[in-house]
């Protein structure tokens, strides 16, 4: 069969790259491996209605792209719960704010985020030092004391990256907040990228998107194994069916980008890059209680934690439920000890963390529901790609370049907002207008 394009994923980055070229009137086909769009988003809904989104949740201001789409079909937002004040465990104590100065280290940081292009984070002046040092060792001088440097260190990687501070750089650190505005507004619930979320989920969302694309543009069940391109088009395989095009978006995180067999072989930088760009490593768990109890307490539900499993908790709940949710976050090696453990094992250790943080009544939840990405084929890790120490210099440059008729979207390929929602949609409209510009390789 042939049509125009092809787009390889149907997240929202590949929903928005078919869109736009669909609207430029182009012929489109999308392939997704997974039985249903939408990729790194999933809502599960239990008995009583109340709605857990498993993966993305939230959307903030700043965020133009999904707020747009949002409005266009017509959905409804609410803001996440913001009942009493915050916990920080620190040290083996309780605060509700960190007790050292840490926005001072933030603000450095922004200061220094600053500096570098999202577009081209290698060009940066202080490039070379900034990617070849991990986060941790810049925290460890840069932060008031050991504690302060642990802490900032999980929020920032952990809490944006889902990765740990030693496994990223600087630099990775710099891009990501310049992309997303700067600390205040990725961390921040009101006002920042927590402040709401989707009635519904932003399934509901994806739903829509592929439904504009109107019947037979989405095929389900089809996982593209290889990608042929020559001068004639590309020739994009799935389960011994193949498809030719004049050219093809390829919108799923590098990691996973480089899964696919290319003919001929990507060239040797880009391929690099797809070795280098490994996914975050996150527990997402959602404790669920027959009334959010700790607001009662004055608790916010929205923790920090500068040790232990558990990074950072919010309240989940939602408003039209009388339900609590608890939901949990875990990253990097602390996410890893988490998987290594028995079901029971787990459940028993972040059990343990939330009666650290709002009291003994979080040792009986109705239920718990967790859902690991790292472990399903077609994600492979949250909540996004990151490049590794040393990496931008030498093979950032490779992100968004095309291949002749390859062409790269994701939300890793974005300039802002790189890692959400919101970026997946810019990458996907950037490769359609690439395309679009130049149809042919
Ligand atoms: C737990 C979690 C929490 C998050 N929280 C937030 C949040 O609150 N707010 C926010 O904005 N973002 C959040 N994110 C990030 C957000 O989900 C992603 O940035 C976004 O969904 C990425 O979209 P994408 O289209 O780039 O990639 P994906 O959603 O990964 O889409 C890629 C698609 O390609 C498919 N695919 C993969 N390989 C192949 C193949 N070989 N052939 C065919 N199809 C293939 C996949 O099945 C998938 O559907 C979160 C993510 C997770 C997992």
């Amino acid at each position: 069969m042939r049509t125009d394009v092809v787009v390889v994923g149907a997240g929202f980055s590949g929903l928005a790259a078919a869109l736009a070229l669909k609207r430029a009137g182009a012929r489109v086909r999308v392939l997704e491996a997974r039985d249903r769009v939408g990729g790194r988003v999933l809502t599960r809904w239990l008995p009583n209605g109340t709605q857990l989104d498993l993966g993305a949740q939230w959307i903030g201001p700043t965020q133009d792209r999904v707020a747009a789409l949002v409005a266009r079909y017509g959905l409804a937002t609410f803001p996440t719960a913001a009942y009493g004040t915050p916990t920080v465990l620190w040290a083996g104590r309780r605060y509700t704010e960190p007790p050292a100065p840490t926005d001072e280290v933030l603000a450095l940081l922004d200061a220094y985020a600053g500096r570098v292009d999202p577009a081209a984070p290698w060009t940066a002046v202080e490039a070379p030092d900034w990617d070849r040092r991990t986060l941790a060792a810049w925290l460890r001088e840069a932060a008031p004391d050991a504690v302060a440097a642990r802490y900032l260190g999980r929020l920032l990687a952990g809490g944006l990256l889902a990765a740990g501070p030693a496994e990223i750089s600087l630099l990775q650190m710099l891009f990501y907040l310049r992309s997303g505005g700067g600390s205040g507004m990725l961390l921040g619930m009101a006002g920042g990228a927590q402040q709401d979320r989707i009635v519904g989920g932003p399934g509901v969302l994806a739903d829509a998107l592929a439904a504009a694309l109107g019947p037979d543009t989405v095929r389900l069940g089809a996982p593209v194994e290889s990608i042929r391109q020559d001068h004639a088009g590309v020739t994009v395989g799935t389960g011994g069916e193949a498809l030719t095009a004049e050219a093809v978006v390829v919108a799923v995180a590098p990691a996973l980008a480089g899964r696919i067999r290319y003919d001929p072989p990507l060239p040797a930088l880009r391929d690099g890059l797809t070795q280098r760009m490994p996914m975050g490593s996150a527990v997402k768990v959602h404790a669920v209680y027959p009334e959010p109890f700790w607001r009662a307490d004055g608790h916010s539900g929205v923790s920090t934690c500068a040790e232990g499993p558990v990074t950072e908790t919010v309240d989940n709940g939602t408003p039209d439920s009388t339900r609590g949710v608890l939901t949990a976050f875990s990253y990097g090696d602390e996410a890893n000890a988490l998987r290594r453990m028995s079901p029971e094992a787990r459940r028993g250790a972040l059990l343990d963390a939330l009666v650290e943080i709002v009291g003994p009544d979080a040792r009986r939840p109705d239920e718990v529901v967790e859902y690991d990405w790292s472990a399903d084929e077609w994600t492979r890790g949250c909540f996004c790609g990151a490049v590794s120490v040393g990496a931008w210099r030498a093979y950032g440059p490779e992100l968004r370049r095309r291949v002749g008729r390859v062409h790269w979207a994701g939300t890793e390929t974005a300039t802002r907002w790189a890692g959400y929602l919101d970026g997946a949609i810019e990458a996907g409209e950037r490769a359609a207008a690439e395309i679009l510009r130049s149809p042919l390789a």
